[in-house]
């Protein structure tokens, strides 16, 4: 789950070998840059190797990953390391919602965060994800810090499944490591070894995730039509019941956290087009308005938090907040004439 303390990192998954070895050939020769780019296709596990390369260039110990053990590391389960400068999107104070995109304050308080003298370990890492969604005053902000870089200690790595959204300006400045969709042959072995399925169903996984084989194990692992019927039950119940958030809220955090938002996003966005057309489906209960704008912002808030899943924010809090927005739907629409 998504707001569980970044765990010791031991091992990668197979198809990220040689990003791995390239980094620790990097660091031996004393060769890493300031800067990394990790870009690659979603599902193909960018956000593990971050998490990774962080715990590798903090950890006080010389083995080939994270050793689990150290002061370091431990800061680093706990989710508080002090050398550790995570940015991701934030909650706007003003609305309460979730930002879309990383602002120039929180790129201005990592530089400031920057220029602190590390105490656990000998370097500071600062991890920006995802990159694309920069705000062009905090590309900015960045690219005057990777012009005079606040010293030979920190790195920073920027992680993004849109590259072609950095500017050139910041991608010219950076060491690109990319991670790309392994063949389906090693997905194939892989899911075998993780899941033990059987290669009809894994070949099946492989092609509705489109060949991701992180998309392709939660399809395995968390039966898709079972998740999806709960998601659905669980909306419909709550349009019903507005106050119920934390029942809902409860049903869903027993799904595989990527399912559930994957859903979310797929039944609001089905249900903003059905509204348009005037043709709404059988499960949502009779009486009800609901608008096609506010369920298509329901259905972007989904996405996004999606991706926050794969990050140290809280995932609970992220998922009420979510309910709670589409409880609001249906209060509105009753206070409606
Ligand atoms: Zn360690």
């Amino acid at each position: 789950m998504s707001n569980q303390p970044t765990p010791a990192i031991s091992g990668l998954y197979p198809w990220l070998d040689e990003q791995w070895v390239f980094f620790e050939r990097c660091l031996e020769l004393d060769r890493l840059a300031h800067a990394q780019i990790i870009e690659g296709p979603a599902g193909c596990g960018k956000s593990k190797l971050a998490k990774a390369m962080v715990a590798k260039l903090l950890c006080r110990a010389k083995e080939r990953y994270a050793c689990g053990a150290c002061r370091s590391c431990k800061l680093l389960e706990g989710g508080a390391h002090p050398e550790l400068i995570d940015v991701t999107f934030e909650t706007d104070p003003k609305t309460g919602r979730l930002r879309s995109v990383i602002t120039v304050d929180q790129v201005r308080r990592m530089i400031e965060q920057l220029q602190l003298t590390t105490s656990i370990s000998s370097r500071k890492v600062t991890c920006i994800s995802p990159a694309d969604r920069m705000h062009s005053s905090a590309v900015n902000a960045l690219l005057k810090s990777l012009e005079e870089p606040a010293g030979e200690d920190t790195v920073l790595i920027l992680v993004t499944d849109s590259p072609g959204r950095l500017p050139i300006t910041i991608r010219s400045r950076c060491q690109v490591i990319s991670v790309n969709q392994p063949d389906r042959a090693q997905t194939a072995e892989w899911l075998a070894e993780t899941t033990g399925k059987e290669a009809a169903e894994i070949n099946a996984a492989i092609d509705a995730a489109g060949g991701s084989p992180l998309r392709a194990r939660t399809f395995l692992v968390s039966p898709e039509l079972d998740a999806y019927q709960q998601v659905r039950e669980s909306l419909a119940k709550l349009l019903l019941r507005p106050g119920s958030v934390s029942i809902a809220a409860a049903q869903l955090a027993e799904l595989d956290v990527t399912d559930a938002w994957r859903w979310l996003s797929a039944l609001t966005g089905d249900l903003a087009k059905a509204v348009m057309m005037d043709a709404l489906p059988d499960w949502i209960p009779a009486n009800i308005q609901l608008d096609s704008k506010s369920l298509l912002q329901l259905q972007q808030q989904a996405d996004i938090n999606r991706q926050l899943s794969n990050t140290t924010v809280r995932g609970d809090l992220l998922l009420q907040t979510w309910l709670i927005h589409w409880a609001e739907l249906v209060i509105g629409s009753r206070e409606r004439p």
